[in-house]
């Protein structure tokens, strides 16, 4: 008898068909008894839908907070009545996803009178989502005749106050999943638990930053000691590449935990980058896979690194990324620069995607979002006030409209000449390289070239990524 963690992702739970599906998979471990706890995500869109609310509230619209409230209602209501038999307990249902749904009505009126929302408030209205959709999941589950009961993250993931991008503190976090949940799992229940949110230790509700049930789900599986964790997804697995930019991507049938940790960090959509901290200590297994096509075994991934002849595994990008260079004479061997930098940059609010710096100490480049660039700057400046006006540093230079490429794959390590044929294969095909940064990990390569370098580039160097997936198989 296995103990199995599934998360099931919005479009996993979009609509009472997909449901439906996620709750036939369920049915299949538990009939072959097994134990299956349940993690979900908002419907798909909610999500959205409930951060449409907040700036239609600050802005006084009513009508479209009220409107897309009324949206949501129709959904859960639609999804309740499609799947939950018999009366009483789809009445019971009803009655929840009502009064869940009048209170953010009500959170949308106290905005609305304030006029601002903060991070905090934002959290309480995005919670909504995973909120509504686990009942309705829970009750189904119910209702075809497996014994479920309904958690709120909020009982179980304990968290820091940061908002919007919470840290599970992890030792509390562990004792109440162990005393709430456990027991549930041993009487035979399967759990189904709201993804994304978690609280403080006062109870106020946070969030683990979008795209967060994945995250959620691995702590799960991590302190249940759970056999596997699965992620069911609308794909069927870790792709070569995005098939937007290249149709002949292929599912990579296995990648390790740092190959797709990389992936993650660098763009690749399939996972919340912070999902593989939980279980790597614990070496839990772990699967995406696809809920809309069960019978593809989708992607395998563990510890080992495979070894493939080409190395690389993966392409992946960032786009809309602006890379600022920090230069000046006076830099040579002054320690602390770099360091009052990257905290000047975390102090605006902004995550630092890539760094790199020449030999030569005279300037350093690191990138992030085009949407924080100019705050960026300004606050590194401000920091580095002294040093400017002692003409030790020029100032910060920004580069906007540029993409990060990242070539992944567990060999580089040890393995000499990939750097080189990644760049000989872009010299070929003559784009030109702005900046570039090996992981320490040395597990994978990132580069800022031009924005319209970047179709071209990505499909040049999956083709070795593809020849790696003829060695995996
Ligand atoms: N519903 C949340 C989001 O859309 C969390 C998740 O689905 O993982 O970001
Ligand atoms: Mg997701």
């Amino acid at each position: 008898m296995a103990l199995y963690t599934m998360k099931f992702g919005g479009t996993s739970v979009g609509s009472p068909e997909a449901i439906d599906q996620a709750l036939t998979i369920i049915q299949r471990e538990t009939q072959a008894g097994h134990r299956v706890v349940g993690i979900v995500s908002a419907m798909s869109g909610v999500t959205d839908s409930l951060l449409k609310t907040v700036k239609a509230a600050i802005q006084g619209d009513r009508w479209t907070f009220q409107e897309v409230n009324r949206d949501i209602r129709h959904r859960h209501e639609e999804a309740t009545h499609r799947l939950i038999e018999p009366p009483p307990e789809r009445e019971i249902t009803l009655k929840k996803i009502n009064d869940l749904l009048d209170e953010h009505l009500q959170l949308c009126e106290a905005i609305t009178i304030l006029g601002e929302a903060t991070p905090r408030m934002i959290d309480a209205i995005v919670s909504f989502g995973e909120r509504l959709s686990r009942r309705v999941v829970a009750a189904a589950l119910d209702a075809r005749g497996i014994p479920s009961q309904a958690f709120d993250g909020t009982q179980l993931i304990v968290t820091d106050n940061n908002y919007q991008d919470a840290e599970p503190l992890w030792e509390i976090t562990s004792k109440q999943i162990k005393e709430r949940l456990v027991p549930a799992i041993e009487n035979g229940i399967s759990p189904i638990i709201t993804g994304f949110i978690g609280a403080t230790p006062d109870g106020t509700i946070t969030t683990l930053g979008r795209g967060g049930s994945d995250f959620s789900a691995a702590i799960i599986a991590a302190y249940i000691d759970s056999d596997e964790l699965t992620i069911w997804t609308d794909v069927d697995g870790v792709m070569t590449t995005d098939p937007r930019i290249d149709k002949r991507a292929k599912v990579l049938p296995y990648v390790s935990y740092t190959e797709v940790g990389e992936l993650a960090f660098y763009g690749a959509k399939v996972l919340h980058p912070k999902t593989v901290q939980p279980i790597i200590a614990r070496n839990i297994p772990m699967r995406v896979r696809n809920t809309f096509n069960p019978e593809h075994p989708g992607t395998q991934i563990g510890a080992d690194i495979v070894a493939t002849s080409s190395v690389i595994k993966a392409v992946t990008s960032i786009r809309s990324i602006s890379m600022l260079t920090v230069s000046g004479k006076g830099m040579l061997g002054v320690p602390g620069i770099a360091g009052r930098t990257f905290l000047a940059t975390s102090r605006a609010g902004a995550n630092i995607l890539m760094i790199s710096q020449s030999s030569s100490e005279q300037s350093f480049c690191f990138t992030v979002r085009d949407a924080d660039a100019n705050e960026v700057k300004y606050a590194v400046e401000d920091e580095l006030r002294a040093e400017i006006n002692h003409q030790d540093v020029d100032g910060v230079d920004i580069l906007k409209e540029v993409v990060i490429v990242t070539v992944v794959g567990g060999g580089m390590r040890g393995t000499p000449g990939v750097a080189g044929r990644v760049f000989t294969t872009l010299g070929d095909h003559s784009i030109n390289v702005i900046s570039i940064a090996q992981g320490g990990s040395e597990c994978s390569i990132s580069f800022v070239i031009e924005e319209d370098a970047l179709d071209e580039a990505v499909i040049c160097l999956h083709d070795l990524a593809l020849a790696s997936v003829e060695d995996i198989n």
